[in-house]
């Protein structure tokens, strides 16, 4: 199959964290929300260590955490469930960016068709927002500051620190998708003063289809969410459902083990980084990169090969070098990459540029590989 190098859509799940799946796949089959026996009793414990691992990962309390089935799930949460309390205090201005995840984007923008006021506030040319300008849009009105940590196509790195340092005596919530930071940039989030972070396990080597809201309490209360669904009292009633202990439990192993490789990971992505520049360098092909350099997170490259189309380029070297354009949520659509749009990048510009990103992989495969691509950009020059 060749050589994957499309992380931020999704990361292969980490062996270690499958077969701890299967394990507790084959012993803790029951429901951990069943009262009545010892089957329910194992699955729950089995979902209350997970919830630890969680927990200690993001550097909260374990009932601030609240199992989803991924970061869309989350967001949606995030901003949905304050429609109530929006309603109480009427409160209907949210500011959130240009660049976030579909997940909040259309959610913001559902809102918006629904009385909200929603300022989108655009990046720099490096994809980047000013931390200034999103608490300069904050008014009495405002609900919530929704703003992502690390942009899935650029990989820019966004000032989430400063802006909760700035709205941390407003009377505003903040909510940080840090779905691309998460198991990454650990410390970073744990300094993030706000109210909810959403996440999903698959950006860091667990499984697909599970992913939490974190709800941080302050003076002991949880931020005023409520269910957006009805069916059950799971999650403390903030996601009803059957909750899926295997998934679960994966997310927590790979939550465990981020913490414990994650500088290790970080050296080897790194070094990747430096290798992939040093072969667009020496390949001869006029390139640059989109967004901050010195601003993107470690396994993230996007760049823009002058005269060669992105969409060319994947169609030749699909069967063996899994690369995109962009997000894999919005890969059906042919349109320029919004994100880069909003950067001020014209659309030959971004029709020539593509994503790279990549995890803890063999650093001599990746070289070969890409050595080939860069041979095939240059043929098709
Ligand atoms: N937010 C960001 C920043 C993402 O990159 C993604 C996944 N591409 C999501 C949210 C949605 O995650 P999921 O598809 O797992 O629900």
């Amino acid at each position: 199959m060749g050589i994957y190098l499309d992380y931020n859509a999704s990361a292969p799940i980490d062996p270690r964290v499958l077969d701890f799946m299967v394990d507790v796949y084959k012993s803790a089959y029951g429901n951990a929300d069943s009262r009545t026996h010892a089957f329910g009793d194992a699955a729950r414990s089995v979902v209350e260590d997970a919830r630890k691992s969680v927990a200690e990962l993001i550097g909260c309390r374990t009932d601030e955490v609240f199992f989803t089935s991924g970061a869309t799930e989350s967001n949606n949460i995030a901003l949905l469930g304050l429609q109530d309390y929006s309603n109480d205090k009427k409160k209907k201005h949210v500011v959130t960016t240009s660049i976030e995840h579909k997940a909040v984007l259309e959610t913001a923008l559902f809102m918006e068709s629904n009385g909200y006021t929603v300022d989108f506030i655009d990046p720099n040319q490096d994809g980047i927002v000013s931390a200034e300008k999103i608490a300069g849009r904050v008014c009495p009105e405002t609900l919530l500051v929704s703003v992502m940590h690390v942009n899935n196509e650029t990989g820019a790195v966004q000032p989430v620190e400063k802006i909760g340092e700035l709205l941390s005596d407003r009377d505003v919530l903040f909510h940080v998708d840090v779905t691309q930071s998460c198991g990454k940039l650990i410390e970073e989030i744990r300094n993030i003063k706000c109210d909810m972070l959403s996440m999903s396990a698959h950006k860091l080597a667990g499984p697909q289809g599970v992913g939490a809201l974190i709800l941080k309490r302050k003076k002991y209360k949880l931020p005023p969410i409520k269910a957006i669904m009805y069916g059950g009292q799971q999650e403390k009633g903030i996601r009803p459902g059957t909750v899926p202990v295997a998934l679960i439990a994966g997310f927590g192993k790979a939550c465990e083990l981020a913490q414990k490789e994650s500088q290790e990971n970080r050296k080897k992505c790194n070094e990747i980084k430096g290798a992939l520049i040093r072969l667009l360098d020496e390949s001869g092909l006029e390139y640059s990169v989109n967004g901050s350099v010195e601003n993107t997170l470690y396994n993230t490259l996007n760049i823009r090969i002058k005269g060669v189309s992105s969409e060319a380029l994947m169609i030749a070297s699909k069967g063996y070098c899994g690369i995109s354009n962009g997000s894999a949520c919005t890969s059906n659509d042919y349109s320029p990459s919004y994100v880069l749009k909003a950067m001020g990048l014209p659309d030959d510009h971004i029709r020539e540029s593509l994503r790279i990103s990549w995890g803890n992989q063999d650093i001599s495969i990746i070289e070969r590989e890409f050595q080939k691509l860069l041979t095939i950009a240059k043929k098709m020059k």
